[in-house]
């Protein structure tokens, strides 16, 4: 890229941002720090590259809010490691983008900035996914050339899904979360958004390293041995697990779907690529599963806004109905307080073995079936592999199109189940860790195709996606 191709796209921002609220913030001084063309420091990886990052991961110089009324003065002393490795790498950091408050949502209409606007569908008020909206907004605008998101539960590959980008999630570990606020931290994954696949790599070659800021970062030993498992293919054995691809479908996508879905497999098939059917039934509990953990997570994580640690105190007084700092936390929004009343009541004495202790053990049962299915073996829980096992998984990122923003905020308070059904197909691979990338079925629209890959193997992910699309 060219200082002149990056000045171009910083200059388009602030119309961008006009028409599809994608930031929360926009660091004007960007332009100065673009490098001459010639200069020694313009040789660095990511020279030249814009990018935004996504309001819950922290920056020095500019205010991380989590999309949060909470946290709208808080500027942290200190880089995310991700942002960090960008910086030295040479990326142009243009601001934070929108998001779901916390994280939480799967449309970006949950934000103290207000709702995302899908760049797909200029002339219209439609949900971009979420809840990495801005990011995804950001990159399919043209306002980026890639951006950071977070996809605890699909917050990555929904919004690249219903803006027709690429959105890659690597196995849980691989990025260092050492400065991603957390929303639930055994599934907070940082991801990665962009058109074009070998830009994407490039970004995650320069932040896939081991951290030992973070103590769940996939170390160099197991970093080791897995590459040294790896095996580059040119085809590859591919399961379409029945339950991502039928499950509760709605009838406008299934129309939508049916043609271009079997035209892409029939082109599979001629690439010289195995198909199999499979099933992995435990993948139909993912969404209680998912909804019973992370809330829990969240509980506690949530618990330091209390305007003391974190969070902008309540000027009135803290203790209302006899609640300490009911006043500080009415600052949330409705689905945080939903989701922390829901993750509380799964944590109390009373219904903890039943709800959370199960989900749990549910969650176990359905990494040992994708244990079961893959090749590779999972280094992580001492799995073999299967010799006859799938290289890949493959599934549908979304079973719905995007629909106007009124009509999924409508939808939406009538029960907050509703929203949580669009996370069907995207959650299993998170309860897993996997590592998995969305990419469009048809350029230009709003539909996903996931494919996953065991533990680990982020690298047939990523290679099979240059075949694939
Ligand atoms: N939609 C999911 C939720 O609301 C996923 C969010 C995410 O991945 N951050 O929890």
């Amino acid at each position: 890229m060219s200082s002149k191709a990056a000045l171009k796209r910083i200059q388009l921002i602030p119309e961008l941002q006009k028409k599809y609220n994608i930031f929360t913030h926009i660091e004007n001084s960007v332009a100065e720090k673009v490098l001459p063309d010639d200069s020694n420091d313009s040789n660095a990886p990511l020279s030249h590259l814009v990018t935004g990052i996504k309001d819950n991961i922290v920056t020095y110089d500019m205010p991380t809010t989590c999309g949060s009324k909470i946290l709208l003065d808080y500027i942290s002393p200190f880089d995310a490691t991700c942002v960090k490795l960008l910086r030295d790498a040479g990326a142009l950091l243009v601001g934070k983008t929108n998001l779901d408050e916390f994280g939480m949502g799967s449309a970006g209409t949950h934000s103290h900035f207000g709702p995302v606007r899908n760049p797909l569908f200029p002339n219209e008020n439609v949900v971009a996914g979420g809840s990495s909206s801005g990011s995804a907004a950001a990159v399919a605008a043209g306002a980026v050339d890639f951006a950071l998101g977070t996809d605890t539960g699909g917050s990555v590959r929904l919004p690249a899904a219903y803006t027709s980008i690429l959105g890659f999630k690597p196995s849980y570990g691989r990025i260092s979360r050492y400065g991603v606020i957390a929303y639930a931290q055994s599934l907070d994954t940082v991801g990665i958004l962009a058109k074009d696949l070998s830009l994407l790599r490039k970004v995650f070659r320069v932040l896939d390293k081991y951290d030992e800021k973070d103590p769940t970062s996939l170390d160099n030993e197991l970093r080791a041995a897995i590459s040294n498992r790896c095996i580059k293919r040119n085809t590859y054995k591919i399961g379409i697990p029945r339950e991502f691809i039928q499950g509760s479908l709605t009838k406008e996508l299934a129309k939508e779907l049916t043609e271009p879905l079997s035209n892409f497999l029939k082109k599979l098939l001629q690439q010289g690529h195995e198909l199999y059917p499979v099933s992995i039934p435990s993948t139909k509990f993912a969404l209680p599963i998912y909804f019973t953990i992370s809330p829990a997570e969240a509980a506690s994580n949530l618990a330091r806004y209390d305007g003391i640690r974190y969070g902008t105190r309540s000027e009135k007084n803290d203790l209302e109905d006899g609640t300490f700092f009911s006043s500080t936390r009415d600052a949330f929004g409705q689905v945080v307080k939903d989701r922390l009343v829901l993750g509380n009541y799964s944590l109390c004495s009373e219904t903890f073995k039943d709800s959370y202790i199960r989900a749990q053990k549910l969650r176990v049962k359905i990494i040992d079936e994708f244990d079961s299915i893959f090749r590779f073996p999972n280094l992580l829980t001492g799995s073999e592999g299967n010799a006859y096992g799938l290289d890949l998984i493959l599934g549908l990122t979304n079973d719905g199109l995007p629909q106007s923003i009124d009509y999924y905020n409508e939808k939406k308070i009538s029960s907050p189940t509703n929203e949580y059904k669009n996370d069907i197909f995207v959650t299993p691979m998170s309860l897993a860790g996997l590592p998995v990338i969305s990419f469009p079925l048809l350029k230009g629209k709003p539909l996903g195709i996931q494919i996953a890959g065991q533990y680990g193997d982020d690298s047939t992910v990523l290679d099979a996606c240059s075949l694939l699309v």
